[in-house]
């Protein structure tokens, strides 16, 4: 791996995601040596994969370089690898491009996409975890548009038109609304052999309402924004399979699609090695202390979407979403630099600094401590909280000038077709494996 060993602590991070970044971040001005691996040479800013896929932005926008956050430390070390066990007995981890011995480990793998057992979706569904996938779903929906065009089959061309989305937690939400605004404001004009009314996205969801993980409000809020952009939903509808045409359901529901993206949940990522106990089973997580230890480990720990840290606040963990993950990131930084300096560790806080979810241009929801909000206003919200968070100065130059043209114009710039999903799925295998 060519790591040279020094005199000084050796803290490697599994994982580039929020967690990691904010943890390396904190670590590179410290007496420490950091090796950060994870298997893309970026970092992946997963709420706006959306509209990577939708066509809204390129994916260098929402990708930042791993390299730039370590090129300007000799103690900070990047190695594109992907880990493939932890043997804690030898304080070392098997990866593909070599061993590595560790003083201190952070696991912050992450999530991955969650099927719940069904074979028929893994095997034929989209789902949008990376920025390969995301460009695999907006090839996807471009080349069934290209092929709705010329198809003379009736039948085919309304499966081509139909968009299946199913979950309607955040990512559903803001992707099928994406393609409504696809639908409303790129397909008359791009496509004008298509009649926009042909076109129907449909959103299933197995609860009784959308954003379930929101306030009452905003999921009516929601509900009614979709409905005003023409997305169809269908609540309390429960996918049983979908073999690569036909969706069916628990209800009297089925719809012929040739575009299905499954985005209803997500479980954790974790590595091999670690002991039975380190693991809360049924949420695949690492159970974790105040300190973000992973039970049984004095000298492994887990922050993110990876972690389970039962509290009295969240008896079920921190929900799976970014601020939880910058914030162990960046507190586990300062214990880690305690325990070097022989301090006592501080126990962690998760400071909730609210929810938002965006529908489309001027409709968004935000719920906060003190009420929820919709509209123009939490839209802008939204907006200006993603920009804020985005990593690199370019990219967010890139992201508004981007928004701004697009708010102005109702165009998607990036509507191309790169790299055909179609014809080459068996080649796409990796990008979709990789769940
Ligand atoms: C489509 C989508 C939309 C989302 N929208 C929002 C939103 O609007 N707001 C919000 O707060 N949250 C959102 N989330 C959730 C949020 O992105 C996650 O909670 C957050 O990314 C968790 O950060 P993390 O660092 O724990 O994991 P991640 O950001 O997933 O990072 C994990 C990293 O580990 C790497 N990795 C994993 N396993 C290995 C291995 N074995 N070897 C090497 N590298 C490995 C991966 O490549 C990845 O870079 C969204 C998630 C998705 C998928």
């Amino acid at each position: 791996m060519n790591i040279p060993r020094t005199n000084l602590p050796r803290v490697v991070i599994i994982g580039g995601g929020f967690a990691g970044m904010a943890i390396v971040r904190k670590l590179i001005g410290e007496d420490v040596q950091t090796v950060i691996l994870d298997r893309h040479n970026y970092h992946t800013f997963q709420p706006l994969l959306y509209q990577v896929s939708t066509s809204g932005l390129e994916p260098d926008s929402i990708a930042y370089p791993m390299r730039k956050i370590t090129r300007n430390s000799k103690k900070c070390l990047f190695r594109m690898a992907e880990v493939k066990s932890i043997n804690a007995e030898k304080s070392l981890i098997e990866t593909s491009i070599g061993d590595l011995i560790y003083d201190y480990l952070v696991i912050a793998t992450g999530s991955k996409t969650n099927f719940f057992g069904n074979k028929s979706i893994e095997k034929n569904g989209m789902w949008m975890k990376t920025v390969p996938q995301a460009l695999n779903i907006r090839s996807l929906i471009l080349e069934n548009l290209e092929q709705a065009v010329i198809t003379d089959d009736p039948e085919l061309r309304k499966a081509l038109l139909n968009f299946v989305l199913v979950g309607a937690g955040p990512t559903g939400v803001e992707l099928s609304g994406a393609i409504a605004e696809l639908k409303n404001h790129i397909v008359p004009n791009d496509y004008p052999d298509i009649n926009p009314n042909e076109m129907n996205i449909h959103l299933l969801e197995g609860l009784d309402r959308v954003l379930p993980p929101m306030s009452e409000k905003s999921s009516k809020r929601a509900h009614e924004f979709l409905e005003e952009l023409g997305v169809k939903i269908h609540l309390n509808t429960m996918v049983e399979e979908y073999d690569g045409h036909l969706v069916t359901t628990n209800t009297d529901l089925a719809l012929k699609t040739e575009t299905f993206i499954w985005a209803a949940g997500v479980t954790g990522a974790p590595v091999k090695g670690l002991n039975a106990e380190a693991m809360v089973e049924k949420a695949n997580r690492y159970e974790v202390n105040a300190f973000n230890q992973i039970n049984g480990y004095d000298n492994i720990f887990a922050i993110g979407d990876i972690a389970l840290m039962q509290t009295e606040d969240y008896p079920k963990g921190h929900p799976m979403v970014a601020q939880p993950a910058i914030q162990q990131g960046k507190h586990l930084a300062r214990n880690i630099m305690n325990i070097v300096e022989g301090k006592k560790l501080e126990p962690f806080k998760y400071k909730d600094k609210g929810t938002m979810a965006t529908v489309g241009r001027n409709r968004a929801v935000v719920d906060l401590d003190k009420g929820s909000f919709g509209g123009f206003f939490a839209w802008f919200i939204w907006m200006f909280v993603h920009l804020w968070f985005l990593i690199g100065f370019r990219n967010r130059l890139v992201t508004f000038f981007n928004w701004l043209y697009n708010y102005w114009n109702y165009d998607k710039a990036a509507r191309l077709i790169i790299r055909p999903f179609k014809g080459y799925e068996n080649q796409m295998k990796v990008d979709k494996e990789e769940i």
